[in-house]
Order: structure tokens, then C-alpha cells, then sequence
């Protein structure tokens, strides 16, 4: 196993590694048939972190939580610390796929909307030949009263990953409420991804990506939904790290 560097920001864990790392990180723990829940957070998940507590203590409970975002990569600088790589979902996705065909691992797909995870396997499938995206459910499922029965069709199809997109928090905490249950080794809480991989949103372009961006593009396609979380919530994460920086030192 690799040596990891943990960074706390607001008071939540992650891990400060490469994507060749996590990627073996992922592997390792197919291979020597653990369970693990991995998280990705961004600016936003940790303002959303710092009013629920329920959330912020089930990301300091999981040994893999990946740093998302320029937001977060600003915050490692104001520490003094560099974050080693942006490790979003959505640029894991296609080495995890390579590794996947290769190794004959096998990938559900739980969430958006409905179409989207279909759209989603068939473009995998034919970026990936050899692929085995093993069956997707949408993830407007009654969570309380279908639960069981879509984890009991999930373990059937025996996935060694589900990617769980139903936003964050909301699928961070589904994976803990019922991951003992799931016969998966990693079950990923992916956010918005399908959206992108199913083609029915468009993802920014890559020099706006390297430049810590990707944010202003998201804003730009959907500013109705997305104002709060980016014109309120950038400025508030700065704030709200330096002041707990100031507080750390003191
Ligand atoms: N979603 C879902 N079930 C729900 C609520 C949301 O499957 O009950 C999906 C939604 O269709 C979208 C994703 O969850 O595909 C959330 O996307 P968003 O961009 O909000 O997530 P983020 O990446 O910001 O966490």
C-alpha cells in the first residue's frame, strides 16, 4: 500500500495523493476483497460539511476520501501544503474503466436520471470494449420502501464497483446506511458524473478544467441551480478556511 499524506481542511480528512495512487488504492481493495465507500469532496461538499455533522463524521469515518476541485487545492496552499492531484470522480472514471476492462472488474451504475445511466453504459462500452457495465438503475427509486429490492437485483448482478449518483450528501450518506448490505468492494459517491458520461451535460473544456474553471462553466449552463453553491459558496469556503487556519494556529 502507499504511503498517504492525510490534509484536514474544516475539519475533514482526505487523502493528498496521486491519481496513480488512489487508482491503486481501488485496486488494492478489490484485490484483497475489502468494502470500502470512497467520497470525493469539493468546496462545496465541505460547506455543506460544516452544518451537518452527520455527514462531516461519516467522511472522517472512511479511510478514502478524495480531494475535488481547485477550491480545495486553494485551500491546501493557504496551509503551506500542495495538493498532489485534483481527484474528481470525473477524471477517475476513464483510468478506472481501463483498469476495469483489463482486470475484468465489473461496474453498476445507481442514479440520475432515467436514460442517463443507459446513455452512460453504452458510451463506457464503446470508449472501453471489453467493459462489463453489469446493469443501471436510476435513482429516482423510492429510497425508503425499494431500497432492499435494488440492492438485492445490485448483488445479483455481482459488480465489484457501483458508482452512486444521487448528489452529495445524499448518496454518501445512502452508501453508509447500506453498505453492509452490498456484496460490492467500492461503492463511489459520484455526484453529478453520469450526467456528463451519458452526454446529456457538457463538460468544460480542458483549458478551462487546468485552470480551475470548471466551476464558471458548470455556472454558465445551469446559473438557476448552481448561483448559490458557486457565487455564495466559493467566497464562503475561503472564509470559512482561513478563519479555521487561524484557528488551527492558534
Ligand atoms: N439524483 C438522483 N436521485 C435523487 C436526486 C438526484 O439520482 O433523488 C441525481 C441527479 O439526477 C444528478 C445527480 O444525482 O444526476 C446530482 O447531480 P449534482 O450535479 O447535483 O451533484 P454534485 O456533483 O454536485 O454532487
Amino acid at each position: 500500500m502507499p504511503d498517504h499524506q492525510e490534509i484536514s481542511v474544516l475539519d475533514v480528512r482526505f487523502l493528498n495523493i496521486s491519481m496513480d495512487q488512489a487508482l491503486a488504492l481501488l485496486e488494492n481493495t478489490i484485490t484483497s476483497g475489502r468494502k470500502e465507500a470512497v467520497s470525493f469532496i469539493n468546496a462545496d461538499c465541505l460547506n455543506i460539511s460544516v452544518r451537518d455533522r452527520e455527514y462531516r463524521e461519516l467522511l472522517n469515518s472512511q479511510s478514502i476520501v478524495l480531494p475535488d476541485g481547485a477550491g480545495i487545492g486553494i485551500a491546501c496552499r493557504l496551509m503551506g501544503e500542495k495538493m498532489v492531484a485534483n481527484l474528481n470522480g470525473t477524471d477517475l472514471l476513464p483510468p478506472l474503466c481501463e483498469l476495469s476492462r483489463g482486470k475484468g472488474y465489473k461496474i453498476f451504475l445507481l442514479g440520475a436520471a432515467e436514460g442517463v445511466g443507459q446513455r452512460m453504459k453504452a458510451n463506457l462500452e464503446a470508449t472501453y470494449p471489453g467493459l462489463e457495465i453489469v446493469g443501471e438503475q436510476h435513482g429516482y427509486f423510492n429510497h425508503e420502501t425499494d431500497t432492499d429490492k435494488v440492492i438485492d437485483s445490485i448483488n445479483t448482478l455481482e459488480p465489484n464497483i457501483v458508482l452512486v449518483a444521487f448528489g452529495a450528501p445524499r448518496q454518501e450518506k445512502w452508501i453508509r446506511q447500506h453498505i453492509e448490505k452490498m456484496n460490492a468492494n467500492l461503492l463511489l459517491g459520484v455526484g453529478g458524473l453520469f450526467d456528463f458520461y451519458s452526454g446529456d451535460k457538457k463538460r468544460a473544456p480542458l483549458w478551462m478544467r487546468n485552470s480551475g474553471l470548471e466551476w464558471v462553466y458548470r455556472l454558465y449552463l445551469e446559473p438557476g441551480r448552481l448561483w448559490r453553491r458557486y457565487i455564495i459558496g466559493n467566497p464562503m469556503f475561503m472564509y470559512r478556511t482561513l478563519r479555521w487556519i487561524r484557528k488551527q494556529k492558534r
